[in-house]
């Protein structure tokens, strides 16, 4: 078993489907080891995305995701990284598979529901941003 960080973010959050994405999540056999709801400061939300600095979605990304609540999951499944890269699906919705999350529930490229880890090491360090060791339930990180 391994980790990884996903965000229900802000379109989901306002649109009422955050609760429909973790019953997805919980049935493509993840289970969560830590949740909150968290509106992001500026500051938060540049270091977290500090990677993409400099990208010219990067101030949109910014505002985007500090524009309402975000639910930080931390979830746990065989393989956690790449099974929830696919079970969320491709960037943008309209390139995404059917049946995965972008697909049913984002608007845009910019608005698209749901981040996920991009490897082991960026998940060990996301989840260390959003929880402390003491929030987190369970094996694993
Ligand atoms: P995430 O990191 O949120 O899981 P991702 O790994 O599929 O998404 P990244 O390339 O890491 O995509 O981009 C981070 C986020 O920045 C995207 O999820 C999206 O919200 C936004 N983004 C990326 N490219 C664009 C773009 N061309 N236009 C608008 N927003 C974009
Ligand atoms: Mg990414």
């Amino acid at each position: 078993m391994s980790q990884t960080l996903a965000i229900i973010k802000p379109d989901a959050t306002g649109n009422g489907k955050a609760g429909k994405i973790l019953a997805h999540l919980e049935d493509e056999g993840f289970t969560v080891r830590a949740i909150r709801m968290v509106r992001l400061t500026r500051a938060q939300a540049e270091a977290f995305y500090e990677v993409h600095r400099g990208r010219p979605f990067y101030e949109e990304l910014v505002e985007f995701m500090t524009s309402g609540p975000c639910i930080p999951l931390a979830l746990e499944a065989d393989d956690a990284v790449s099974r929830l890269r696919e079970v969320i699906g491709a960037t943008d919705p309209t390139e995404a598979e059917e049946g995965t999350i972008r697909k049913l529930y984002a608007e845009s490229k910019g608005r698209n529901a749901i981040h996920a880890s991009d490897s082991d090491e960026n998940a060990a360090r996301e989840t260390s941003f959003f929880f402390p060791e003491a929030e987190r339930i369970g094996s694993g990180r």
